[in-house]
Protein backbone atom coordinates (compact mmCIF):
# COMPACT_ATOMS: atom_id res chain seq x y z
CA UNK A 1 0.00 0.00 0.00
CA UNK A 2 1.15 3.42 -0.87
CA UNK A 3 2.79 5.31 2.38
CA UNK A 4 0.47 8.44 3.72
CA UNK A 5 3.79 10.16 5.05
CA UNK A 6 7.40 9.17 5.38
CA UNK A 7 7.29 8.69 9.35
CA UNK A 8 5.27 5.55 9.31
CA UNK A 9 7.31 2.55 10.32
CA UNK A 10 6.38 -1.57 9.45
CA UNK A 11 5.72 -3.73 12.61
CA UNK A 12 7.46 -6.74 12.62
CA UNK A 13 5.65 -9.56 13.71
CA UNK A 14 8.39 -12.05 13.50
CA UNK A 15 8.45 -14.56 16.74
CA UNK A 16 9.79 -13.65 19.97
CA UNK A 17 13.10 -15.89 20.99
CA UNK A 18 13.20 -17.31 23.68
CA UNK A 19 15.13 -14.91 25.79
CA UNK A 20 12.60 -12.09 24.59
CA UNK A 21 9.98 -13.93 25.30
CA UNK A 22 11.02 -14.49 28.68
CA UNK A 23 11.26 -10.85 29.27
CA UNK A 24 14.10 -10.49 32.08
CA UNK A 25 16.59 -9.15 29.69
CA UNK A 26 14.74 -6.49 28.61
CA UNK A 27 14.03 -6.00 32.24
CA UNK A 28 17.20 -5.73 33.84
CA UNK A 29 18.19 -3.58 30.87
CA UNK A 30 15.22 -1.03 31.65
CA UNK A 31 15.83 -1.35 35.70
CA UNK A 32 19.84 -0.71 34.57
CA UNK A 33 18.81 2.96 32.69
CA UNK A 34 17.09 3.92 35.74
CA UNK A 35 19.36 2.93 38.64
CA UNK A 36 22.00 4.86 36.35
CA UNK A 37 19.76 7.78 36.88
CA UNK A 38 19.74 7.62 40.52
CA UNK A 39 23.63 9.33 40.45
CA UNK A 40 22.80 11.67 37.68
CA UNK A 41 22.53 15.54 38.79
CA UNK A 42 18.98 16.50 39.24
CA UNK A 43 17.28 18.74 36.65
CA UNK A 44 14.40 19.83 38.27
CA UNK A 45 14.62 22.04 41.60
CA UNK A 46 12.34 22.19 44.80
CA UNK A 47 10.11 25.15 44.06
CA UNK A 48 9.86 28.04 45.92
CA UNK A 49 12.26 26.98 48.44
CA UNK A 50 14.86 26.69 45.71
CA UNK A 51 14.47 29.44 42.30
CA UNK A 52 16.71 29.08 39.80
CA UNK A 53 18.25 32.24 38.19
CA UNK A 54 16.70 34.11 35.23
CA UNK A 55 18.36 35.97 31.90
CA UNK A 56 18.66 39.50 32.70
CA UNK A 57 16.20 39.88 30.20
CA UNK A 58 13.81 37.00 30.20
CA UNK A 59 9.89 37.89 29.49
CA UNK A 60 8.29 37.75 32.78
CA UNK A 61 5.76 40.10 34.45
CA UNK A 62 5.77 43.89 33.69
CA UNK A 63 6.48 46.81 35.69
CA UNK A 64 5.32 50.40 35.07
CA UNK A 65 8.03 52.89 35.96
CA UNK A 66 8.73 55.63 37.58
CA UNK A 67 10.79 58.61 36.81
CA UNK A 68 13.41 59.43 39.19
CA UNK A 69 11.64 62.11 40.88
CA UNK A 70 9.38 58.85 41.85
CA UNK A 71 6.12 60.32 38.83
CA UNK A 72 4.09 57.57 36.53
CA UNK A 73 5.88 57.86 33.59
CA UNK A 74 3.10 56.33 31.62
CA UNK A 75 0.78 58.81 29.55
CA UNK A 76 -2.14 56.01 28.91
CA UNK A 77 -1.64 56.71 25.08
CA UNK A 78 -2.93 53.42 24.27
CA UNK A 79 -0.07 52.49 22.49
CA UNK A 80 0.79 49.26 24.50
CA UNK A 81 -3.08 48.48 23.93
CA UNK A 82 -3.02 48.91 20.05
CA UNK A 83 0.23 46.66 19.80
CA UNK A 84 -1.04 43.89 21.90
CA UNK A 85 -1.83 40.70 20.00
CA UNK A 86 -3.44 38.82 22.62
CA UNK A 87 -5.01 42.53 23.56
CA UNK A 88 -4.47 42.04 27.20
CA UNK A 89 -4.31 45.54 27.90
CA UNK A 90 -7.22 48.34 28.85
CA UNK A 91 -6.67 51.31 30.54
CA UNK A 92 -8.81 54.30 31.83
CA UNK A 93 -6.45 58.04 31.02
CA UNK A 94 -7.69 60.67 32.81
CA UNK A 95 -6.15 64.26 33.24
CA UNK A 96 -3.70 65.08 36.08
CA UNK A 97 -4.91 67.89 38.12
CA UNK A 98 -3.07 71.20 39.61
CA UNK A 99 -1.31 69.50 42.48
CA UNK A 100 -0.42 66.33 41.45
CA UNK A 101 2.93 66.94 39.58
CA UNK A 102 4.62 65.22 41.36
CA UNK A 103 2.86 61.86 40.94
CA UNK A 104 2.50 62.15 37.39
CA UNK A 105 5.09 62.93 34.80
CA UNK A 106 2.42 63.76 31.87
CA UNK A 107 -0.84 66.15 32.07
CA UNK A 108 -2.50 62.55 31.08
CA UNK A 109 -2.07 59.64 33.10
CA UNK A 110 -3.42 56.15 33.25
CA UNK A 111 -6.30 56.43 36.51
CA UNK A 112 -7.09 52.24 35.94
CA UNK A 113 -4.54 50.35 33.74
CA UNK A 114 -4.74 46.08 33.86
CA UNK A 115 -2.99 43.32 32.56
CA UNK A 116 -4.94 40.03 31.98
CA UNK A 117 -2.17 37.57 32.90
CA UNK A 118 -3.98 35.03 31.10
CA UNK A 119 -3.80 36.69 27.67
CA UNK A 120 -0.82 38.00 27.51
CA UNK A 121 1.88 35.26 25.82
CA UNK A 122 4.52 37.74 27.13
CA UNK A 123 5.57 38.52 23.44
CA UNK A 124 7.01 42.01 24.69
CA UNK A 125 5.25 44.20 22.07
CA UNK A 126 3.77 46.79 24.77
CA UNK A 127 7.48 47.04 25.55
CA UNK A 128 8.59 47.92 22.35
CA UNK A 129 5.55 50.11 21.39
CA UNK A 130 5.73 52.50 24.65
CA UNK A 131 7.36 55.64 23.78
CA UNK A 132 7.82 56.75 27.32
CA UNK A 133 9.43 54.06 28.60
CA UNK A 134 6.85 53.55 30.94
CA UNK A 135 6.08 49.35 30.50
CA UNK A 136 8.50 47.01 30.48
CA UNK A 137 9.04 43.35 31.15
CA UNK A 138 10.88 42.35 33.71
CA UNK A 139 12.25 38.30 35.17
CA UNK A 140 9.78 38.40 37.71
CA UNK A 141 7.15 35.45 37.27
CA UNK A 142 3.46 35.89 37.28
CA UNK A 143 2.43 33.91 40.83
CA UNK A 144 -0.12 31.01 40.39
CA UNK A 145 -3.60 31.72 41.46
CA UNK A 146 -6.54 29.22 42.04
CA UNK A 147 -8.98 32.37 40.76
CA UNK A 148 -9.14 33.55 37.25
CA UNK A 149 -10.38 37.03 37.89
CA UNK A 150 -7.10 37.37 39.89
CA UNK A 151 -4.78 37.25 37.27
CA UNK A 152 -5.97 40.66 36.17
CA UNK A 153 -3.26 42.53 37.05
CA UNK A 154 -3.69 46.32 38.18
CA UNK A 155 -1.99 49.36 39.05
CA UNK A 156 -1.01 48.09 42.43
CA UNK A 157 0.77 45.21 41.05
CA UNK A 158 2.22 46.79 38.11
CA UNK A 159 3.83 50.16 39.20
CA UNK A 160 6.62 49.68 41.35
CA UNK A 161 7.60 50.83 44.37
CA UNK A 162 7.82 54.37 45.45
CA UNK A 163 11.41 53.70 47.03
CA UNK A 164 14.13 54.19 45.14
CA UNK A 165 16.19 51.04 46.82
CA UNK A 166 12.68 48.87 45.39
CA UNK A 167 12.58 50.23 42.38
CA UNK A 168 12.58 47.23 39.39
CA UNK A 169 15.97 47.30 37.53
CA UNK A 170 15.44 47.34 34.07
CA UNK A 171 18.89 48.57 32.85
CA UNK A 172 19.58 45.60 31.09
CA UNK A 173 16.40 45.54 28.80
CA UNK A 174 17.59 48.72 27.68
CA UNK A 175 19.45 49.15 24.20
CA UNK A 176 22.67 51.43 24.03
CA UNK A 177 20.73 53.54 21.84
CA UNK A 178 17.84 54.10 24.32
CA UNK A 179 20.38 54.96 26.97
CA UNK A 180 22.46 57.46 24.70
CA UNK A 181 18.79 59.20 23.83
CA UNK A 182 18.11 59.45 27.93
CA UNK A 183 21.35 61.28 28.34
CA UNK A 184 20.17 63.69 26.07
CA UNK A 185 18.54 66.30 28.68
CA UNK A 186 17.56 68.94 25.76
CA UNK A 187 15.19 67.01 25.03
CA UNK A 188 11.41 67.34 27.47
CA UNK A 189 11.05 63.72 27.00
CA UNK A 190 14.61 63.29 29.19
CA UNK A 191 13.90 66.71 31.53
S1 LIG B 1 3.74 41.10 26.52
FE1 LIG B 1 2.63 40.95 24.54
S2 LIG B 1 0.77 39.86 25.03
FE2 LIG B 1 1.61 40.55 26.99
S3 LIG B 1 0.61 42.48 27.40
FE3 LIG B 1 2.52 42.95 26.32
S4 LIG B 1 1.96 43.04 24.15
FE4 LIG B 1 0.28 42.01 25.22
S1 LIG C 1 2.61 52.10 29.06
FE1 LIG C 1 3.55 53.36 27.48
S2 LIG C 1 2.48 52.78 25.59
FE2 LIG C 1 1.22 52.06 27.30
S3 LIG C 1 -0.22 53.70 27.65
FE3 LIG C 1 1.50 54.02 29.03
S4 LIG C 1 2.85 55.44 27.92
FE4 LIG C 1 1.44 54.58 26.41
Amino acid sequence: MEKLTGRSKVVSNKKLSFWESIYLPAIIGGMFITIKHFFRKKVTINVPEQTRKRSDVYRGMHVLKRDDEGRERCTACGLCALSCPAEAITMVAAERKPGEEHLYREEKYATIYEINMLRCIFCGDCEEACPKEAIFLTDRLVESEYKRKTFIYGKDLLVEPLEKDKRIDVSKRQTPEVLEFKKNKKLTHNK
